[in-house]
């Protein structure tokens, strides 16, 4: 028998992290765990809660999903006080080893403190090299690292010198910061990642929360307050909350990505719900690029909010055509080699008594290798679909991240290097549409200019000097 490797996004290109934070709560860390908890999908690979008492700062991580890590009760114990902040991690930069997992905690000339970071910096080697040469020792392999030598270095006080490291630092960073009696977040001044502050209110007490996203507020009950802005730090300690603007340089710049496939459908970021903007994009898509069709179905989950925007604008009825397994695991064994595409099966089934003998539009947020789009198309036609039309909701990925979502490079995306005649005859549809760049950014809450869209366009908001993107995809990875 053979161990099967993980039809979860664990082993695929993503990446971006979830980060939570609470203040003022007698049970920080475990409401921490469920932020972290409802947050999976910004990151599986690692996950860790580090909690501050006043006094000490307790911290437990590990390599596993959130609920494995923190399966046993006496951690909370571990974990106490009354402050806490927490990370969900897939590595973007830094090896996937236990001393990279977040968040980060450091004893250093200002006390101790834990970062958590989501998205990636531009200029982290030529930092660390720049610091290393004045005798910074560092313990990670990770970019965040970074900050807490800056700050480290710093001769003003902890929050000049905080605002010193943020404003030297480039690129993408959501952060977290937690100190024995403080919790700090911040974002980077382009505000590629959300972030954003809620509040629960218990006994006529506040507590604070720091998230990437407000599908952890709903969870335990809080309330959304505002986001943070670009550009700012927020300081919440017992004086109450603080915020300033440390940079004015850029205009926003959000993660496009984020609305078209990595928050969850039922958060509000950037101002504005997920699942609605999907939506939205379906729509769009049904005008821009129509089909002659007797239903119209999505590649679950992710395209499934972009299908019923499809099927409402066009009239041509949504049909669940593709079944769910809910219980893929991580690791599984593969007792029979000779099934083909094992992986792709084992987690969605076409249902054969719904697209036999139709005209099926497919409707995904996008295509990046286009390897598990042929294998879904090879399932229906052997569920007998009479024709395949493929809807995308954004527009060809051509070009790779450097501020936290992980795609490939170039190379190995398939519309770097093929024409969408070529990429239609390669995953086998009868027709392919993308949405085009003017559809997606019509169908955007914010003006265009507000988006960061390298993605599709190569334009990078902060120049960088990685060519490429080592963390490449396996190749017969599965995505959902
Ligand atoms: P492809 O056909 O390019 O191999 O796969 C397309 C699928 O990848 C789509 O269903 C899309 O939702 C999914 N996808 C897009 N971006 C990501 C990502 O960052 N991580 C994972 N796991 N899947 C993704
Ligand atoms: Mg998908």
């Amino acid at each position: 028998m053979v161990e099967g490797s993980i039809p979860s996004r664990r082993t695929k290109f993503i990446m971006d992290c979830g980060l939570f934070g609470i203040y003022n709560h007698p049970d920080a860390s475990k409401l921490t765990y469920l932020g972290l908890y409802s947050l999976q999908h910004r990151g599986e690979e690692s996950a860790g809660i580090v909690s501050a008492d006043g006094r000490r700062m307790h911290e437990h991580k590990g390599m596993e999903l959130v609920a494995d890590i923190f399966k046993r009760k006496e951690l909370f114990e571990k974990l106490s006080g009354n402050i806490a902040i927490g990370h969900n991690r897939y590595s973007t930069t830094g090896s996937n080893l236990l001393k990279n997992c977040q968040p980060l905690l450091i004893n250093c000339s200002q006390g101790s403190v834990a970062i958590a970071h989501n998205g990636n910096l531009v200029n982290a080697k030529e930092l660390r090299k720049k610091m290393e040469a004045v005798g910074s020792i560092f313990q990670t392999t990770t970019d965040s690292e970074i900050i807490i030598h800056l700050l480290a270095h710093s001769r003003q006080g902890f929050e000049q010198g905080l605002i010193k490291a943020l404003r030297e630092i480039k690129g993408a960073f959501s952060l977290l910061i937690l100190t024995k009696d403080t919790l700090i977040g911040a974002r980077d001044p382009y505000g590629f990642h959300p972030l954003c502050l809620g509040k629960l209110s218990l006994n006529k007490k506040n507590s604070y929360i720091l998230t990437s996203e407000t599908c952890s507020l709903d969870l335990i009950e809080a309330e959304y307050v505002c986001d943070v802005k670009p550009g700012e730090i927020i300081f919440i300690n017992k004086k109450g909350i603080r915020k300033t603007i440390f940079s004015t340089s850029a205009k926003p710049k959000f993660c496009i990505f984020e609305y078209i496939y990595f928050a969850r459908p039922d958060s509000n970021i950037f101002g504005y719900n997920v699942y609605l903007v999907r939506k939205e994009l379906g729509r769009k898509l049904a005008r821009e690029k129509p089909a002659s069709a007797d239903i119209v179905m999505s590649i679950p989950d992710s395209g499934n909010y972009a299908a019923i925007g499809y099927s409402q604008e066009s009239g041509i009825p949504l049909e669940y055509g593709f079944i769910r397994n809910h219980y893929v695991g991580r690791t599984f064994l593969q007792p029979l080699q000779s099934i083909r595409d094992f992986k792709v099966r084992i987690k969605l089934n076409p249902v054969k008594q719904v697209i036999k003998g139709k005209r099926v539009v497919v409707v995904d947020d996008s295509i990046v290798r286009g390897t598990t789009s042929r294998r879904r198309i090879r399932a229906l036609r052997e569920a007998g679909a009479k024709e395949v039309h493929m809807r995308i909701s954004c527009p060809p990925h051509r070009f790779p991240c450097f501020y936290g979502i992980d795609f490939p490079t170039s190379r190995e995306l398939i519309a770097t290097n093929k024409s969408e005649k070529e990429i239609c005859q390669f995953i086998g549809a009868d027709s392919l549409g993308y949405l085009t760049m003017n559809g997606l950014l019509q169908s955007m809450p914010s003006p265009a200019t507000n988006y960061c869209l390298a993605c599709f366009n190569g334009k990078y908001p902060v120049k960088n000097k990685r060519k490429g993107n080592k963390f490449a995809l396996e190749k017969n990875a599965i995505q959902d």
